[in-house]
């Protein structure tokens, strides 16, 4: 279990500050623009008002080598970060049905995976349990976004719950698949982690049908009932090179494998994966935001090492980061998993300044549009609570 390690040590030397470290890529990434935003383009404003020769207005655009040669040290912040359209819909599902029902609402597992976000909507008036079980009878339920297997949804029937269903769409897509594949009797090999929920809940669909494969090594061990009938399929929050690399390895073995009928990691795991590749190489260390439990948090820092960060720490509140990491380290690269929201960000963000990293630094590679709806059977009861109220 990755609890905010030093991941590889800090370096002796410090960086080159030209943004040409070693295998960052051509030449040309240390002239390259990036469009600062929101809080971070007021703080470059302000850096850029301190230096602007008399007469230069500040165009919201500065290059690399300006921020560097400003101060010496810098935040790198990675955008996207922070936020899925999947989790926002689930921690909004909550939200609702608080003020729709009124508390306590009870919520089966983590809602999505971070500290701040539970504690937050605790204090709010939801309790998290493990199991049904521990819901009373005739209570409001909601299943968290990671999904739940049938046997779930048939568990809150026979107690009477309330059920809502706060899986992010884009599992339950991956649960259709399982489905359609087990109906037309693949074998299903599912590449995940152990005990996630979201494959708990996933191979809950076709138990017989799916079977784990855990990383590269285990896809030299898998056997299949027919080579020529077998598909992949995947939970949404992997590494996305480390997946290719379990299917090239699957496919060594069994040439005939399928894949799923569009990708099954999700736009914002793989979004947020992309940039902090973009970035790592020039990053003395790189700090993750997110909780231990966060799959695609812990990825994002396993991610940065391998694309060149010399460190990486995954911390939930800025007050866990330590002086010493950032001892010798004059760019600090900044990002968050999908379940944390921004506000924890800009608490690191000040943290970095108050030692002195005060240029920022935004990185943008995607802009991301998409949002979800409200669970329908959530809809419902708020279409209906608005008439009553006339
Ligand atoms: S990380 Fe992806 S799959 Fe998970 S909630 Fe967000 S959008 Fe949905």
């Amino acid at each position: 279990m990755l609890t905010r390690p030093t991941l590889r040590p800090a370096p002796d030397t410090p960086a080159r500050l030209d943004g040409r470290h070693p295998g960052a890529g051509p030449a040309g990434r240390a002239s390259r623009q990036v469009r600062p935003s929101g809080r971070v383009r007021a703080v470059v404003a302000a850096v850029a008002a301190r230096v602007a020769p008399r007469g230069d207005t500040y165009d919201g655009w500065v290059t690399e080598a300006e921020v560097t040669s400003r101060t010496g040290k810098r935040v790198i912040l990675a955008k996207p970060r922070g936020y899925c359209a999947g989790v926002d819909r689930a921690v909004q599902t909550v939200e609702e049905a608080l003020k729709l029902y009124g508390a306590p609402i009870y919520v089966r597992k983590q809602i999505v995976h971070n500290k701040h976000v539970v504690q937050t909507l605790e204090a709010q008036g939801a309790i998290f349990v493990e199991e049904n079980e521990e819901v009373p009878e005739g209570a409001t339920v909601i299943f968290s976004a990671h999904g739940v297997a049938p046997e779930v949804y048939e568990q809150a029937r026979s107690r009477s719950l309330r059920a809502i269903d706060a899986t992010c769409p884009l599992v339950t897509k991956v649960h259709q698949e399982a489905k359609r594949f087990a109906a037309e009797d693949y074998d299903i090999l599912l590449i995940g982690h152990e005990g996630h929920e979201e494959v708990i809940g996933t191979s809950g669909e076709a138990p017989e049908h799916i079977q784990l494969v855990d990383g590269p090594e285990d896809a030299d061990t898998i056997t299949v009932r027919d080579p020529n009938k077998v598909v992949w399929l995947s939970q949404t929050t992997l590494s996305v090179d480390e997946t290719l690399e379990t299917v090239a390895r699957l496919k060594k073995r069994l040439p005939m494998l399928q894949s799923p009928p569009s990708d099954d990691i999700c736009y914002a795991t793989s979004n947020r994966q992309h940039v902090v590749k973009e970035i790592a190489p020039e990053c003395d260390v790189m700090i993750v935001v997110g909780s231990t439990n966060s799959s695609n948090s812990v990825r994002l820092v396993e991610v940065a090492l391998d694309a060149g960060a010399r460190a990486g720490y995954l911390v939930d509140f800025a007050h866990e980061i330590d002086d010493a990491w950032l001892a010798g380290a004059r760019t600090v690269g900044l990002t968050s998993g999908a379940s944390v929201p921004d506000e924890l960000v800009q608490e690191v963000l000040a943290h970095l300044a108050a030692r002195g990293f005060t240029d920022v630094d935004e990185v943008v590679t995607a802009n991301e549009r998409l949002t979800f709806s409200l669970p329908q059977e959530l809809k419902r009861d708020m279409k209906a609570a608005a008439a009553a109220r006339g």
